[in-house]
């Protein structure tokens, strides 16, 4: 399988969301670690977050893009979410009925690690599922303003966990 993997922002003015620990750190680290693991499991995995942009919408095209012409099987978002410093766990986007199976998936990893299971969402707003052309999610881990989810979070293990839900 052929994977384009998403580590959100990292290109500003696309930038994260700052709550415990910073978005783009942890979305970098994990999209490595997921590409890494995916590959020394015999995958194509390819980044595809870009190396700059003008604008937030012209970072988000450039990942589909990436995504588009290299023709991956799954294209796959990954996010930390941010709200009141009250809320936690994890959901997981899509559009598609293939990409909601690969969620529903992957979500249930990601819960066995002991993550709140928020479900599985309606991507219907999110730009990166809706123009990427195959089966597409996007993972929001965990709440980086959790205390509970951040004492929660190991990199190794949510890459794990990733990998295994888009692998089984
Ligand atoms: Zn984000």
């Amino acid at each position: 399988m052929k994977f384009g993997i998403d580590s959100g922002h990292n290109c500003p003015p696309d930038s994260g969301a700052r709550g415990i620990q910073i978005e783009d750190d942890l979305t970098l680290e994990l999209g490595n670690r997921v590409i890494a693991k995916l590959k020394a499991l015999g995958h194509e995995a390819i980044s595809c977050k870009p190396s700059k942009a003008n604008t937030v919408k012209e970072s988000l095209g450039k990942r589909c893009d990436t995504a588009n012409a290299a023709n991956v099987d799954v294209f796959v978002s990954i996010h930390f979410n941010f709200f009141n410093g009250q809320a936690y766990g994890t959901e997981v986007f899509a559009i598609s009925e293939k990409g909601s199976k690969i969620a529903h998936s992957v979500l249930n990893e990601i819960v066995k690690l002991g993550f709140f299971n928020r479900g599985v969402k309606s991507g219907n707003h999110l730009f990166v599922l809706k123009n990427t052309k195959m089966p597409a999610i996007l993972i929001e881990a965990c709440f980086i303003d959790s205390q509970k989810d951040m004492n929660l979070y190991n990199a190794e293990a949510m890459a794990n966990a990733i990998v295994k839900g888009l692998t089984s």
